[in-house]
């Protein structure tokens, strides 16, 4: 039995929202194929499971935690907008957080959805330290696209899918999609769990 097999028997799916045994996030907390929210950005459609408050913010918070029962049960309602072929890239998290998670939340969330319906991950973003971005001018950070690393060698060509945990501005889905674009690849829709308004 592989750990996290064991660590299922040890730790059984509980919903994320309402505490309720047998998934991560039960059908009552979170409707199985429900209506989606939709959000338009400047060159994205974002698709969503719904607004970020309630169940679908704690859902994410526990994803954030490394909870791979919110994943499994996430992917569970994103994979039927998921077709055989699609090529989603996810929007990682840096380096040193999937060090002290052991995996990637958004990751994990597309490959799961992803292997439910003969869709493909390409993890071909990696976010540049944000330290970075500090101290410098409005101009300097004008070029946003360099928040993130993109491998050309995975996209370039490719008509790719982004997927998120929550668009607040979009600011992150745009950034994500200049540096696919800017590496040869076709992006005109992101899918995440929740849109949530204001902040950053
Ligand atoms: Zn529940």
């Amino acid at each position: 039995m592989k750990l996290h097999g064991l660590l299922d028997v040890i730790f059984p799916a509980q919903c994320a929202a309402c505490g309720a045994l047998g998934d991560g996030l039960c059908a009552r907390c979170v409707t199985v194929d429900g209506p989606c929210a939709r959000r338009e950005l400047a060159t994205l459609q974002v698709r969503a499971l719904g607004p970020y408050d309630g169940a679908l913010r704690r859902a994410v918070l526990a994803l954030k935690d490394g909870r791979r029962d919110v994943a499994a049960a996430l992917a569970a309602r994103l994979a039927p907008w998921l077709e055989p072929g699609m090529l989603l890239v996810p929007v990682r998290t840096t380096p040193a957080r999937r060090r002290v998670r052991g995996f990637d939340g958004v990751e994990l969330l597309a490959r799961t959805a992803a292997s439910r319906c003969g869709a493909r991950v390409l993890p071909a973003l990696e976010p540049r330290v944000r330290d970075a971005q500090r101290g410098r001018s409005g101009a300097q950070r004008r070029a946003a696209r360099d928040r993130f690393a993109c491998d050309a060698t995975l996209v370039a060509g490719c008509e790719v899918t982004l997927v998120d945990d929550v668009c607040t501005t979009g600011s992150t889905l745009e950034d994500c999609a200049a540096a696919l674009r800017a590496a040869g690849a076709r992006v005109s829709q992101a899918l995440v769990i929740a849109v949530a308004n204001g902040g950053a």
